[in-house]
C-alpha cells in the first residue's frame, strides 16, 4: 500500500495548523516548527511560503474546501484515491455523510491502535499493524485500513508488548483520556470496541461538511 514519505511537518505548515503527525515532537514546544518560541515556521513551505504565501489573497470557496479535505486526509495519513473511496462509501450510507466519513476513518485499525495509546502517532500505529504486531480477536491483522467493529478485542502480539516504543507510548499516554468508544485494559494491553464513535467524541480541527461540499463539486 502506497503511503506519504515526505517531511510530515510540511503538511502541517501547508494547512496552517498542527496535525500531530510525528508523535512526541508535536507536543514538545521548541521542536514543532509551527509553535517554536524562536523563529516559528508557521507559514506555508516552499519558495513562496515567506513571500506571497504570507500575504495571501482572500481564499476562494474552492480552496477553503480543498484545504479542509486535505487536512482530514493528512491527519489520517491516507492517499487521495483511498480517501475518495471512503467518501463514496460514506455517501452511500444512511445518516450524515460527513459523520459517516469520520466514523469510518476513526474505526480504521491503525487509528484504533493509536487511540488506545499503543503508538505515539498514527504512522507509528500503522507500522505496528503492517508489521503484524496487532491481533484482532486473537488473530493477526496486518492491514492498517481494516475496519474494527463493536465487540472486537484488539491487543498486541507478546513480542510487541515488550517493545520500548510501545512501553514509552503507554506511559506517555497514561494520563490521556481514552475515547468513550474504547474500553482499554492497560495491564493486559488490550482494548475492546464498545460503541461506534459519534462525531462529538472525536476532536478534529476539521469541518467535515466542507469536505462533503468539496467532493460534491469536483
Ligand atoms: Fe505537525 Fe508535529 Fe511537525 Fe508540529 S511537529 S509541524 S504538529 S508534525
Amino acid at each position: 500500500m502506497a503511503r506519504y514519505k515526505d517531511a510530515r511537518c510540511k503538511l502541517c505548515r501547508r494547512e496552517g495548523v498542527k496535525l500531530f503527525l510525528k508523535g512526541e515532537r508535536c507536543y514538545t514546544r521548541g521542536k514543532c516548527p509551527i509553535d517554536k518560541a524562536v523563529s516559528p515556521r508557521n507559514y506555508p513551505p516552499g519558495q513562496h511560503g515567506l513571500g506571497r504565501g504570507r500575504r495571501r489573497m482572500k481564499a476562494s470557496d474552492f480552496s477553503i474546501r480543498l484545504r479542509e479535505k486535505q487536512k482530514l486526509r493528512r491527519i489520517y495519513g491516507i492517499l487521495e484515491t483511498q480517501f475518495r473511496n471512503y467518501f463514496k462509501k460514506a455517501a452511500r450510507q444512511k445518516g450524515v455523510t460527513g459523520e459517516n466519513l469520520i466514523r469510518m476513518l476513526e474505526m480504521r485499525l491503525d487509528n484504533t491502535v493509536y487511540r488506545m495509546g499503543l503508538a505515539m502517532s498514527r504512522s507509528g500505529a500503522r507500522q505496528l499493524v503492517s508489521h503484524g504486531h496487532v491481533l484482532v480477536n486473537g488473530k493477526r491483522a496486518n492491514i492498517p485500513s481494516h475496519q474494527v467493529k463493536i465487540d472486537d478485542v484488539i491487543t498486541l502480539a507478546e513480542k510487541a508488548k515488550g517493545f520500548d516504543a510501545v512501553k514509552y507510548s503507554l506511559e506517555w499516554n497514561a494520563s490521556r483520556l481514552m475515547p468513550e468508544w474504547i474500553s482499554f485494559d492497560a495491564k493486559q494491553t488490550e482494548g475492546k470496541i464498545v460503541a461506534e464513535p459519534s462525531r462529538d467524541q472525536v476532536t478534529l480541527p476539521v469541518e467535515e461538511q466542507l469536505v462533503v461540499e468539496y467532493y460534491s463539486r469536483v
